[in-house]
């Protein structure tokens, strides 16, 4: 899965640290991102020293702020507006939930999903003072009230809805994901996960399930998620009922059928992977 750039390591923890000449800088521009991209194919993120050279010295360095790093590299988020230069353009954030370059794309959604929670927390939804940033941990403190705010994780399960072998899979409907997607929706506030697959299931396909087992979990910082993979056991009738406004399509695939595979990337394609070998037992 993307998260998965072993031997390397994200840390995330926070520090007050100041960035270094060949720190990379996160610039985000409405939901596209700074970056360089070859023919190959081939990612780059600017540095710190690049910026420097582009829009000139100034206190602008004093603005960044310090969001995780991988191994020796350290991540760093610039606010402000920057022209696209060099070899450096915009391109949708989105658009980098691939293969090519694993750890760069890890570092996007990650960026992506904290840059989010600090554009939304730069004031007090208490009192309405502009916040500052905590100076011991990843946390926005109103200096007026106190007011805390932590970052903002969505829990969100996935669900395996299988039935022997055969697997329930869907499609979205108004949704630029186009492939064949296992059922998956948001955890209420004072829900389980496990009753938010039975909810979700009821709710897009009208089906009941059992032996619900936890599978893995996946940071998703494109959409704010944490996503949690169960499997579960169709029971009782096998009669879709869809809910036409969450999903295009939806229908039971055989084992030996399946019209996706794991791309390496995403906790869904890995399940169908899982279940294509045979292997859910397991879990
Ligand atoms: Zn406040």
């Amino acid at each position: 899965m993307i998260q998965d750039i072993f031997p390397k390591k994200l840390d995330n923890q926070y520090q007050d640290k100041k960035p270094l000449e060949n720190s990379i800088i996160l610039v985000f521009r409405e939901r596209q991102i700074l970056i360089g991209q070859d023919a190959r194919q081939n990612l780059s993120l600017p540095r710190l020293g690049e910026l420097g050279r582009q829009i000139g010295e100034g206190d602008w360095r004093s603005s960044l702020q310090y969001y995780f790093s991988i191994e020796e590299m350290d991540y760093f988020a610039f606010q402000g507006e920057v022209a696209p230069f060099g070899a450096y353009e915009y391109a949708p954030v989105r658009s980098f939930r691939q293969m090519i370059n694993k750890e760069i794309c890890f570092a996007i959604m990650t960026g992506w999903h904290l840059h989010q929670w600090y554009s939304a927390s730069r004031f007090c939804g208490r009192c309405g003072e502009r916040t500052v940033q905590d100076d011991r941990e990843r946390m926005m403190r109103c200096p007026s009230c106190g007011n805390a705010i932590y970052p903002g994780i969505a829990p969100a399960v996935i669900v395996a809805v299988t039935d022997g072998n055969r697997i329930l899979m869907s499609k979205y409907a108004d949704r630029e994901y186009k492939k064949y997607a296992l059922l998956a929706g948001f955890t209420e506030i004072g829900e389980t996960a496990e009753e938010t697959v039975r909810r979700e299931v009821m709710e897009e396909v009208g089906l009941r399930v059992k032996n619900i087992r936890y599978y893995k979990s996946q940071p998703w910082g494109i959409d704010g998620n944490l996503l949690l993979g169960f499997f579960c056991e169709l029971e009782g009738s096998d009669e879709i009922h869809r809910d036409a406004g969450e999903l295009a399509e939806a229908g039971w695939f055989e084992r030996d059928r399946m019209p996706a595979h794991d791309d390496g990337i995403s906790l869904t394609r890995e399940m169908m992977g899982v279940f294509e070998r045979g292997e859910e037992k397991a879990f």
